[in-house]
């Protein structure tokens, strides 16, 4: 009774990193890249931003072709306009097609 033994086991912390790389969140934190602009701030690269800097609404959109759907003869929809026309805004405040 009483015997314990604290000697390191090779093979017990090998599992251990195995199981939690399978996670992989190594890869999600290195595929988030963080972006703030005229107040607003996102994830992602690719977005495209209607920069309140240039008269824009400072709106992010997941592609350019949402961007160009925000836009009405030269001007920027309201939010909206845009639900009505089937996007929807994210919980990161990003429009995306519904
Ligand atoms: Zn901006
Ligand atoms: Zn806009």
């Amino acid at each position: 009774m009483g015997h314990a033994r604290s000697m390191p086991s090779a093979a017990s912390s090998r599992r251990a990193g195995a199981a939690s790389a399978g996670y992989g969140t190594v890869g999600v934190m290195t595929g988030l890249v963080a972006l703030s602009c005229c107040g607003r701030s996102w994830v992602g690269p690719d977005r495209a931003h209607c920069c309140g800097r240039h008269g824009g609404c400072g709106q992010v959109f997941d592609d350019a072709a949402l961007w160009d759907a925000h836009r009405s003869r030269g001007a920027c929809r309201n939010p909206k306009e845009l639900a009505e026309l089937g996007l929807a805004r994210t919980k990161n405040g990003i429009w995306i097609r519904q």
